[in-house]
């Protein structure tokens, strides 16, 4: 492990199911950086407001009752990043497909991401940090001292989310799981407030063809040079 690397922010944005979160939890073990997973905020959103009776459909939202209840509620991390409503650990729930399909209208509406960014702030304050999400470089941490953006082909994103979902023993086809990944990109790349998009100095990363042992040899290599550490 690399010890000498500095108190920075590491940024990591790019499409649903490009394993994001796979390197930078990888990079947080490796460098000792903290993780934090900002779409985990988000779909802890949205599973308050499928329990509340908050949405209809996937995607008609209750904001009447949603907004306020904002300001009370809970959502954290704990034992590393592992997500908390309030008490209880909601980790497994909001991983699956009834989630996935109401998140990114959810994470459309501005407070619900004043809501998120306040607390990406405030897990975030003390750097060695390592985010994954969607405007992590653009908006939350736009002063982000290294940035990534991740891309990877349509087929191979969601064969890998369908593998997860079935280590899991969730239930879903191919063809369900990639009409969510497109229309979940497809309103994060349109939404107006902090859309989906690439830093102009982010660094692109196409993992279609990559081991996840590439990938951080290619990161490793990145950090090295950047902040001119040796090995
Ligand atoms: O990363 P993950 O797929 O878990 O994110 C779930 C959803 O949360 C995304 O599809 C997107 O709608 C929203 N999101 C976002 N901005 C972020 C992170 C996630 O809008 N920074």
């Amino acid at each position: 492990m690399l010890t000498t690397i500095p108190d920075i922010i590491i940024a990591i944005d790019g499409y649903s199911a490009t394993g994001k979160s796979t390197l930078a939890k990888l990079i947080s073990k490796e460098f000792g950086f903290l993780y934090l997973d900002s779409g985990a905020l988000y779909r802890g959103v949205t599973l308050f407001a499928l329990e509340q009776g908050m949405i209809e459909g996937t995607d008609k939202i209750d904001l009447e009752r949603l907004l306020p209840a904002l300001e009370g509620l809970d959502i954290h991390f704990e034992n590393g990043s592992q997500t908390y409503m309030g008490e209880r650990c909601i980790e497994g729930e909001i991983r699956d497909l009834r989630v996935g399909s109401s998140v990114s209208p959810v994470a459309a509406i501005p407070q619900v991401r004043a809501y998120v960014d306040d607390r990406l702030h405030m897990f975030g304050a003390a750097g060695r940090v390592v985010m994954d999400g969607r405007d992590i470089g653009t908006t939350v941490f736009p002063d982000a001292q290294l940035k990534l953006f991740v891309t990877a082909d349509d087929m191979v994103r969601a064969q890998r989310r369908l593998d997860e979902m079935v280590a899991k023993g969730q239930e879903a086809t191919i063809e369900e799981v990639l009409s969510n990944l497109k229309e979940r990109d497809y309103i994060d790349s349109h939404r107006e407030t902090s859309p989906l998009s690439r830093a102009e100095d982010a660094f692109v990363l196409d993992n279609s063809d990559m081991t996840l042992h590439e990938e951080i040899v290619w990161v490793r290599g990145l950090i090295m040079g950047r902040f001119g550490i040796l090995e």
